[in-house]
């Protein structure tokens, strides 16, 4: 395709910057770690995103999660539209929001009843004050790496060497709350089981990601979240998973399910609004009878159970059922992960994949890749590199090393086999500069 350049998407760029903090409403889609300025959307379909300039890409961001089937698919696209002739908010109950939950508590057997918010930060947040509220005690566990959104008590890194202060990692996060979060190490059972040597009884929840996509896809070591969920049951903690990205994606039933984990409260968001604006957290019934009315830890939203959110979500969760999605993604994600890291090879650029279902992230860098610290041995700038060319090419893959590619329903063996070829130009740039 003949490329158009970039001329709009700068100039409306430079529009937003007079406007919005950064020209942007979400800091990674700044591009800034790419070393470029951003491209504007002006429409989606399928597997593809349309610049203003008129440049098609092979779209792997998928909105950062939620367009697993698909931009602008027929099924939800249709009811989506009929939704609206019937009104966008009534602040009231409406079924949708039972339908939807039944399907999440379907596809979750960990969880008896479930809460829908707005946004993963909304539902993990929640799901802090729910667990502290539900065991009395303040402190919560969290590891480096991991992503759960920007509450304040998850703004946190590791405090040099001290294994119970929690630092903040943006100003405004004041420190007295830092102090209540601390941060461990991720695949790293013996520090886990340390902390919980010395603090243990006033740990009231772990917080992980199902599959950590936040450093890029970092898999669990065989058995690592099973000691987890032992430690935190020795211990009377929560264990609070947080599949926001991955519930829906590395199988019907998260995380969770290809782990065989039995969490206290899950975290959900992205896929369950189908592109609509839609957290959730659920858990057992005895935790979640706690919840405001039912019980007095109060939590509330004025759009939370959002009618157009629930039907994107409903609609969304309806093909994913159908049988043989997840192998078609499984599938399709293997192929394409295994052709870039091939085309990687042959143009002598190391590079060290991680993927687990249909998400993945290739690595600048020559070692294997399963904590924090060995993702951080990647080479930024070679991938900054990669991001542009592939860009260039028609390419939309996410603006940071430190994050996952996506597959979807909707990328086409043409699709796959054109992404593999533009990396193959691209591996030679950066092979080249
Ligand atoms: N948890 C995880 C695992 C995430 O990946 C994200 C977002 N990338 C969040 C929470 C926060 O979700 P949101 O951006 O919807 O607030």
């Amino acid at each position: 395709m003949a490329h158009h350049g970039y001329e709009r998407s700068e100039a409306m760029f430079a529009e937003a910057l007079k406007v919005i903090p950064g020209g942007v409403n979400s800091p990674v889609r700044a591009f800034k770690s790419v070393g470029r300025n951003p491209v504007f959307i002006d429409r989606a379909n399928g597997a593809y995103l349309y610049d203003v300039d008129g440049n098609r890409y092979i779209d792997y961001v998928q909105s950062w999660g939620p367009m697993i089937v698909g931009h602008n698919h027929p099924e939800v696209a249709e009811v989506l539209k009929a939704a609206v002739d019937r009104g966008t908010s009534y602040g009231a109950p409406t079924e949708l929001e039972t339908k939807l939950a039944n399907m999440v508590l379907e596809a979750f057997p960990a969880m008896d009843k479930v809460r829908m918010v707005n946004s993963g930060t909304e539902a993990t947040m929640s799901a802090l004050r729910l667990a502290r509220g539900f065991t009395g005690r303040s402190k919560i566990v969290k590891f480096e790496g991991c992503y759960h959104g920007h509450a304040d008590s998850l703004l946190i890194k590791a405090g040099s060497g001290a294994l119970t202060f929690g630092v903040p990692t943006s100003p405004g996060v004041p420190a007295n709350i830092a102090a209540n979060t601390i941060t461990a190490p991720y695949n790293d059972l013996e520090t886990l089981r340390e902390i919980f040597a010395q603090v243990g009884s006033d740990i009231a929840a772990v917080i992980i990601e199902g599959v950590p996509g936040n450093m890029g896809v970092v898999p669990p070591r065989p058995g690592y979240l099973q000691g987890v969920r032992e430690l935190t049951q020795e211990f009377g903690a929560l264990l609070i998973f947080d599949e926001v990205m991955s519930g829906f994606r590395v199988a019907y039933g998260g995380a969770q399910s290809r782990y065989k984990i039995d969490p206290d409260i899950t975290c959900l968001g992205k896929i369950i609004g189908g592109g609509l604006p839609v957290g959730a957290y659920g858990g057992k019934a005895e935790i979640m009878e706690k919840i405001s009315p039912a019980g007095p830890i109060y939590q509330a939203g004025t759009l939370s159970g959002n009618p157009l959110a629930m039907t994107a979500g409903i609609a969304t969760l309806n093909i994913l059922k159908r049988p043989g999605t997840y192998d078609e993604l499984e599938k399709k994600a293997a192929y394409l992960a295994d052709g870039l890291a091939q085309a990687a090879q042959d143009a002598g650029v190391a590079v060290s994949t991680n993927r687990v279902g249909a998400m993945f992230t290739g690595f600048f860098t020559e070692q294997p890749v399963n904590d924090f610290a060995s993702a951080f041995t990647s080479d930024t700038e070679a991938f900054a590199t990669y991001f542009r060319a592939m860009l260039d090419r028609g390419v939309y893959l996410a603006c940071s090393q430190f994050e996952a590619a996506f597959m979807s329903l909707a990328h086409t063996q043409e699709d796959l086999d054109a992404t593999i070829a533009a990396a193959r130009e691209s591996f030679q740039v950066v092979a080249e500069s």
